[in-house]
């Protein structure tokens, strides 16, 4: 249970820290909030209890602990640290953990992220870990091999890259560092201040979406919901039931140019609607 309650209590602070305050709380925002907390309860006591992978005895469980080098140029939150007779760290995703489902290869973002936690772990212990773990919403566990050569290999790239970004920073040569794609993009809490997110083409697959260009006309109904027109190059778009900013004040920024972030797109063409994150920048 508090496992659960730590984890959760670590997903609000990220989501206020990212502004997003108005999912919080979780159990509020996240529908079958209660029998999610069940499954993941009953599963974390198989798991630990009777699963095969963890039929050590565990000494010691260290849940949401944060590990840090020496010269705190590398950090994280470790979800789960089992101690026993064997060391286990496990680490769990809520969405896809397979770069490629075919050959049921884990994404090497995640893979360098656990063996970045061994190397941490090793830094304050003076032990590595014997057993590195993935576990995903399906409740499928994946075994990460690692050798300590490569994870202390890791680290000391990730502090020479560390190095580099702040060098670029220092010399007022950031833009060289943006590399712009959609999964990267998608979920960086940047994008409103980024010029470079807009360099990408737009994807017309995805359903969610932010778009950008002048506002070009405002539509006020007795709901006090708003209609906007959004003119690019791309043509007119237009936004239904748009309650984040009063009519007035959305007036004032008539024939300016306005980002729109998460939006979703209707079955018409060029007509979206909001969602609850829905942001307006001017
Ligand atoms: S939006 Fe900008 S800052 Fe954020 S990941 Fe993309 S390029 Fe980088």
């Amino acid at each position: 249970m508090q496992i659960w309650n730590n984890l959760v209590a670590k997903k609000e602070k990220e989501l206020k820290e990212n502004g997003l305050n108005e999912f919080i709380p979780l159990k509020r925002s996240v529908p079958y909030f209660a029998i999610k907390k069940l499954q993941t309860l009953k599963y974390l006591y198989k798991s630990t209890n009777s699963g095969k992978s963890f039929s050590n005895k565990i000494n010691r469980s260290l849940s949401e602990k944060w590990f840090e080098s020496t010269d705190k140029k590398i950090g994280g939150y470790i979800d789960l640290v089992l101690e026993g007779e064997k060391i286990k760290i496990v680490d769990f995703k809520t969405g896809e953990v397979y770069a490629d489902r075919e050959s049921k290869r884990v994404k090497p973002e995640y893979e360098i992220q656990l063996k970045l936690y061994a190397w941490l772990y090793f830094e304050k212990t003076g032990n590595y870990p014997d057993e590195l773990w993935l576990v995903d919403l399906k409740q499928q566990w994946h075994s990460i091999p690692f050798i300590p050569e490569e994870c202390e290999s890791l680290a000391n790239e990730a502090k020479r890259r560390l190095n580099d970004i702040s060098l670029k920073v220092k010399e007022n040569q950031s833009g060289t560092l943006a590399l712009p794609n959609f999964e990267t993009c998608q979920n960086c809490n940047f994008k409103p201040a980024c010029k470079f997110y807009w360099t990408l083409e737009s994807n017309d697959k995805n359903h969610f979406l932010d778009l950008k260009g002048s506002l070009k006309a405002v539509e006020e109904f007795q709901s006090g919901s708003l209609n906007l027109e959004i003119e690019n190059e791309d043509g007119i778009h237009y936004i239904v039931n748009f309650k984040q900013i009063d009519f007035e004040s959305m007036k004032l920024l008539q024939n300016q140019e306005v980002q729109i972030f998460n939006l979703l797109r209707t079955k018409k063409e060029g007509v979206f609607t909001i969602l609850k994150n829905t942001k307006l920048y001017a």
